[in-house]
């Protein structure tokens, strides 16, 4: 078998405290020995600056950093110039979407679909940056079908995206099924499950809802019982979290990638309690 890949994810901290606490997050999930830290990207270039000065920071530590960048309204000289930056920083892997633009914000721009952005990082970079790209084993909300996302899942690929992270879900049963319908149709790539820890119910069924991530009903009637009494919704969560990342690894996956919402507690748990 071979080596199991673990990363992180991070968005840009917004004040001078949120850079701050998040160099301390780095550190000690950096005893980790991630293969990468990521940061975020906001739709239409909201957190651009504070995407590159991450990733800068998170390499002038030694690490290796893995920018995403969103193409939705976005412009082909302004992709390209982000590349260079990242070039010259000697960046070399990428996450690439699409993002979701925020209702009744600007133009489509130049691109449409996260293929046009992975078939252009390929045209201006070559085999330069290494491309992770979205997967979803829940489906995307906004695909005609499942068969069509798949096949779309599949345009990635044919674009030259090298792997794959996927959206967070708590049914392993959706990941092994993705990947194995994801093997008949010839992709080969390593599919990372995203892992999210689960910490407050109110701020994960928000996310869930915009973004098509099933909580399970069993789960939402568990977690809904806690009400305010989040120490209980986080022995919960790590104990559902941490079976479905053993399930997941046992049953195959090449790694996990963890959203980790710049904490270091329910990613640590989560690793300790795997024994990894
Ligand atoms: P795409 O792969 O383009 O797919 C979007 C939808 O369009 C799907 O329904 C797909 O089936 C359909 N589709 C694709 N191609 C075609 C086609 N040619 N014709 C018709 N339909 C098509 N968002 C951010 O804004 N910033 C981030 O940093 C960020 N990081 C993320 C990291 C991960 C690991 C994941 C899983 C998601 C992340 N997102 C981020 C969210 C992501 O941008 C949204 O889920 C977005 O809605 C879809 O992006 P995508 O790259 O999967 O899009």
């Amino acid at each position: 078998m071979s080596k199991q890949l673990f990363s992180f994810e991070f968005f840009p901290p917004h004040t001078p405290e949120g850079v701050e606490k998040l160099a301390a997050v780095r550190k000690q999930l950096a005893a980790l020995h991630p293969e990468f830290f990521s940061v975020t990207f906001g739709a239409g270039g909201s957190t651009q600056d504070r995407t590159i000065e991450t990733i800068r920071q998170i390499k002038a530590e030694g690490y290796n950093a893995a920018p995403h960048i969103s193409c939705v309204a976005s412009r082909r000289e302004n992709i390209r110039a982000m590349l260079d930056i990242y070039r010259d920083m000697g960046i070399r892997r990428i996450v690439a979407l699409r993002g979701d633009l925020p209702s009744g914000m600007g133009s489509l721009g130049e691109f449409q679909y996260a293929n046009e952005l992975v078939a252009f990082i390929r045209e201006q970079t070559g085999d330069h940056f290494h491309i992770e790209v979205a997967a979803y084993p829940e489906f995307h909300p906004q695909a005609k079908s499942a068969r069509e996302d798949i096949l779309n899942f599949k345009r990635k690929m044919a674009a030259g995206a090298d792997s794959a992270i996927t959206q967070y879900f708590y049914n392993a049963d959706s990941y092994f099924y993705f990947v194995d319908e994801c093997r008949k149709l010839g992709i080969t790539v390593p599919i990372v499950p995203g892992i999210m820890p689960i910490v407050k119910f109110a701020q994960l069924a928000r996310f869930s809802d915009a973004c098509g991530a099933e909580i399970p009903r069993w789960m939402r009637r568990i977690l809904e019982g806690f009400g305010e009494d989040n120490e209980s919704v986080q022995a919960f969560g790590l104990d559902v979290v941490a079976q479905l990342c053993e399930k997941l690894l046992a049953g195959g996956a090449p790694g996990l990638h963890f959203y980790t919402l710049n904490q270091a507690a329910p990613t640590l748990a989560i690793w300790k309690r795997l024994g990894l």
